[in-house]
């Protein structure tokens, strides 16, 4: 039988309980999708979030996936951050809010508040939308504006195509082989957040690392 002193016992306890990152950033759908297994992942993330407790910041909506990843969080007593536009402000206040919800300016402003407030990211199944938040925190890794983990929930192959066209692009030299690795995708909620715990921040010397407020700047009108 193997002898666990109670020193490691208490370091296993606290390896368990502890995670690097307090506040995760989920993108996802509005809607919910057709498959059961999507929504089985929005609720599994959201488990795994309170259990390692962990805060939650998103775009703030109520609906699809977006809303049962948020209520669960909320229901597990954590802390849900949605970033809203004033348009959107309305509807929700018009409808239903979930947690703390903050209004901004416009869609470039609250993409840059949601990357600010969160310590990683995490994409879940979704469209459009979806795909350009997370297309967008993957190129700011690119660039060096931020070094902060991006996770693809890949629910039973769903975001397979793009992995294979990621790779066509790796292959046919449009993105660098060493950038491959900004995505780090599992197929499971409890898999993604150790690999995302787990992970090294690409860094590469031909970029010189930019600070976020220089992004700001540039992004300013
Ligand atoms: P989609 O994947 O096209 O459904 O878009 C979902 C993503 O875009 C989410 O991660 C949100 O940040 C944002 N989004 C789209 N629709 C809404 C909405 N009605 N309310 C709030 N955020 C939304």
């Amino acid at each position: 039988m193997e002898f666990i002193s109670s020193s490691s016992s208490k370091a296993e306890v606290m390896r368990k309980s502890s995670s690097r990152f307090k506040t995760v950033c989920v993108f996802c759908g509005s809607s919910s999708g057709k498959r059961d297994s999507y929504r089985d992942a929005a609720l599994e993330l959201a488990q795994q979030l309170v259990s390692r407790r962990l805060d939650l910041v998103y775009g703030g909506g109520s609906i699809g996936l977006m809303g049962l990843v948020s209520h669960e969080v909320h229901r597990g007593g954590r802390r849900v951050l949605g970033y809203v536009r004033m348009y959107v402000m309305y509807v929700q206040l018009t409808g239903e809010t979930i947690g703390e919800v903050r209004a901004v300016a416009d869609m470039h402003q609250r993409k840059a508040e949601m990357a600010r407030h969160s310590d990683c990211f995490i994409a879940l199944p979704g469209g459009y939308g979806t795909l350009e938040e997370l297309l967008e925190v993957i190129t700011w890794a690119q660039l060096g504006i931020h070094d902060k983990p991006v996770g693809l929930l890949n629910v039973e192959g769903y975001y397979d195509y793009l992995l294979t066209f990621i790779d066509k692009a790796v292959g046919d030299g449009f993105i660098h082989p060493s950038q491959r690795s900004i995505i780090v995708s599992a197929p499971n909620a409890k898999l993604l957040l150790h690999k995302l715990e787990e992970y090294v921040p690409v860094h590469d010397g031909a970029v010189a690392k930019a600070k976020w407020e220089a992004e700001q700047c540039l992004l300013a009108p």
